[in-house]
């Protein structure tokens, strides 16, 4: 292919020759990255390949039920399937679970009773969840059924407050969180390696505590998931990785069967269960969606790296730095200006497949604590393994960018940001292309 002919066609979506020079000479120096990622994903696929072996998916599987949905064979194929392939006792997969949030409430909400008490070894959780546990007052809260909360914050350099931890950990402390991604703050994502050491030691002072990882944004960025190494119960969205671009909805808890059932009982009736559920006509994008799964998340990972070494060079400070090891798919890039950010996210939406038109707008969304911004052109509503940027509109007008079904859409949203940047001067790359 003449690179000619492929940099015109970036050029008639509106990339100048100085950005697109830019991209091309910070993508050469990526190459050997790029191919570790590429090693990845095909260790994660023959790993997905293999669980979808192990328990005789059919295509029976992928008939709808609907009404109560009893014997399901297609959801519970596909729970099976999960806890193969993220080494759990069992799962629940299931279209009931509206989001991110809802799992990890379901997951809390099931595994915690009254006087119990949840602690956070790894800081403040996921904006979301505030309203969950109760730390900014929300109705039917955990704090609402007398369940207390604890947290201690990582040390000043990232590492864990073994100390604090230990003392935070009393005859209350039935479940502990610990969020795999950093979210929408700036610290660091946890490595599955340094999530493993953080349980040895929980289980050390209290053996059966329950270890839940909010794993969202982690899956298939390295060979082992938190469960292969002492966590009881992971918990996920399915338009984040694992549902690979494809799944439309939902969310999972896999892990230890008493805790997957526990949060059974609690998604339907007690009684009911794992039982009921109809899977409707989602199941085979629930499936195939796993299936694509680790080769969406390598093109993701390598947006984020790009992205990391486009901005790093130009002088914003970006979490992950360029060189760093990933353990999510989360790129922070602090554009230190409201225009900035905005100019960012009008970018990442300007290069979508769909409402490529619109421009994003700031707007008070439910359950963050200041405006915030998003650019996302998503075949899913809000999907966020589709491209996608968003950030608070506070200082220090941090944007998190992620997704990218694919490497090249991926590419492309990250040199329209720099486009859109470069066309009002908050940039300088004078001498760099
Ligand atoms: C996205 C996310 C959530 C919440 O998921 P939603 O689907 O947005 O409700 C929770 N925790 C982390 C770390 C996340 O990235």
């Amino acid at each position: 292919m003449n690179q000619k002919l492929i940099e015109e066609q970036y050029e008639t979506l509106g990339i100048s020759k100085e950005v697109y020079a830019f991209g091309e000479k910070i993508e050469r120096e990526l190459k050997e990255r790029f191919e570790a990622i590429d090693a990845m994903a095909e260790f994660n696929q023959m790993k997905v390949i293999r669980a979808m072996q192990e328990n005789k998916v059919s295509a029976e599987c992928f008939s709808q039920s609907n009404g109560y949905g009893y014997n399901d064979l297609g959801r519970d194929t596909l729970e099976k399937v999960y806890a193969s392939c993220f080494h759990g006792e069992d799962a629940l997969v299931r279209p009931q679970i509206t989001c991110g949030t809802h799992a990890l409430a379901l997951a809390l909400m099931s595994n915690l009773r009254p006087g119990d008490e949840l602690f956070s070894p790894v800081g403040k959780p996921y904006d979301t969840l505030e309203e969950v546990i109760g730390i900014r007052p929300s109705k039917g809260s955990l704090a609402e059924y007398g369940i207390s909360y604890r947290q201690v914050d990582l040390l000043e350099d990232g590492s864990f407050d073994f100390e604090n931890i230990k003392k935070a950990i009393n005859e209350k402390t039935k479940l502990v969180t610990i969020q795999r991604s950093k979210g929408y703050q700036t610290r660091p994502t946890l490595s599955v390696a340094r999530i493993g050491e953080l349980i040895s030691f929980i289980k050390e002072i209290k053996p059966d505590v329950i270890c839940m990882v909010d794993n969202c944004y982690g899956e298939f960025v390295e060979e082992k998931e938190p469960l292969e190494v002492g966590a009881d119960m992971i918990v996920g969205s399915l338009i984040k990785n694992a549902g690979g671009g494809l799944a439309p909805i939902g969310g999972y808890i896999v892990g230890k069967k008493e805790c997957v059932e526990n949060a059974a009982y609690r998604l339907t009736s007690p009684g009911l269960g794992k039982e009921v559920g109809a899977s409707l006509n989602v199941i085979q994008s629930f499936y195939q969606g796993l299936f694509q799964a680790p080769v969406v998340v390598s093109g993701a990972l390598k947006g984020a790296i790009f992205a990391a070494n486009i901005y790093e060079r130009l002088g914003f400070p970006v979490i992950p730095n360029g060189t760093e090891s990933r353990h999510d798919i989360i790129q922070a890039v602090t554009l230190n200006s409201a225009e900035g950010l905005i100019a960012f996210c009008e970018g990442i939406q300007a290069a979508a497949p769909v409402d490529s038109y619109v421009k994003p707008e700031p707007w008070a969304m439910p359950g963050y604590d200041s405006e915030v911004i998003m650019a996302a052109g998503a075949f899913v509503q809000g999907s966020s393994i589709e491209l996608s940027a968003d950030g608070p509109l506070k200082p220090p007008y941090a944007v998190y960018f992620q997704g990218g079904i694919t490497w090249y859409h991926a590419k492309l949203g990250i040199l329209m940001s720099l486009q859109k940047l470069y066309e009002q001067k908050l940039v300088n790359m004078d001498g760099l292309c």
